[in-house]
């Protein structure tokens, strides 16, 4: 067997008003100097209250879109830094996990909303002219999750986070179809991938009324997933044909959320796996996540184009290629499951 080999972050910090200790956390890991702060015009804020106790040297710069061009753009003025401090949503930490990676730094993941298991994994999901990609950078050195901040990010992106991780179900029966096929499998990513899950299944009334227990567990959750992903070296445990059908979609222009797409998807890959997709519809239900095309704005046209599409989105073994899914079938997973709505 060949080796393999696994990188973690080193220190995760998860409490309130924790945003205060970063500066203390980079210096516990050796860097001191100087810092490049990535922050996005909505979470500018969070920035400057991290900033205020940092005791180094930064540079702050407002992400604008998560592209690879605008990775480009900030890693070109980026000079003498010793560290990346990504304080925001998917799209700064995104970007930071990029151009961190390009420019061989360290990067501390900071986010201010509990929306996609990306704030914890060595995975960047980034626009590059037209298509986005999916792309191995290295996990963050450090994650720094205030659950203060957290806790007050708007409803719809801590729903959607809860439905990313709900999706690691579908991930993981397919990785299995995977393994069947000859792939890498690792049954503890498997165990990591699954538990990250059943949290949030649990936790849903305390995510729903946002306790800070509730949204402590799903913070948490997000950076087991993200982890099972770093475990694996691969996307596998927590990216399935759930997560092409969104990818499709996100090629198709469609704007719903990332988590959202993937929850919806997961209803689908659910049923044509055979599997429980009436309790994946309830628990994301239940956490007041999206379950039918309607509620996302995309229509059962481009729901179906996409599904069809999905196969082709990457070389993943998934259910989608098991069951040689044609448009017959497709339909009728979108009526049976009531995602078409009809
Ligand atoms: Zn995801």
């Amino acid at each position: 067997m060949d080796p393999h080999v696994i990188e973690l972050p080193r220190k995760i910090v998860v409490g309130k008003k924790v945003i205060r200790d970063v500066g203390k956390v980079c210096r516990e890991l050796g860097i001191s100097e100087n810092a490049l702060v990535l922050t996005g015009t909505n979470t500018e804020r969070f920035a400057r209250d991290m900033e205020k106790k940092l005791g180094m040297n930064y540079q702050e710069n407002v992400v604008r879109e998560a592209s690879s061009s605008e990775a480009e753009r900030i890693g070109k003025s980026a000079e003498g830094f010793d560290v990346v401090l990504c304080v925001g949503g998917g799209k700064v930490i995104d970007v930071g996990k990029l151009v961190s990676f390009r420019l061989s730094l360290p990067f501390v993941s900071v986010p201010t909303a509990p929306s996609h298991d990306g704030i914890a994994s060595e995975r960047v999901s980034i626009k590059n002219g037209d298509a986005k990609h999916s792309l191995a950078c290295r996990p963050p050195i450090a994650i720094v999750a205030d659950i203060g901040i957290m806790k007050k990010a708007p409803y719809r992106l801590i729903a959607s986070g809860c439905a990313d991780i709900i999706s690691n179900r579908t991930a993981v029966n397919d990785w299995r179809l995977g393994k069947h096929k000859g792939e890498y499998f690792s049954e503890f990513a498997v165990d990591l991938s699954l538990h990250a899950s059943e949290i949030v299944i649990r936790s849903a009334n305390l995510i729903r009324k946002r306790k800070e227990r509730g949204i402590r567990n799903l913070v948490e959750a997000i950076i087991t997933s993200g982890i099972s992903m770093s475990m694996a070296k691969s996307s596998r445990p927590a990216s399935g044909a759930e997560h092409m059908f969104s990818h499709a979609l996100d090629m198709m222009g469609s704007t719903a959320l990332h988590g959202e797409q993937c929850g919806i998807g997961s209803i689908i890959m659910s049923y044509l796996q055979g599997d429980d997709w009436e309790s994946i519809r309830d628990v994301l239900r239940s956490v007041g996540a999206p379950t039918t095309l309607r509620e996302i704005g995309v229509s059962e046209e481009t729901a179906l184009e996409a599904l069809l599409k999905a196969r082709k989105i990457r070389k993943r073994y998934t259910i989608l290629d098991h069951i040689r899914l044609d448009r017959r079938k497709a339909v009728e997973a979108l009526r049976v499951t009531g995602v078409s709505g009809n």
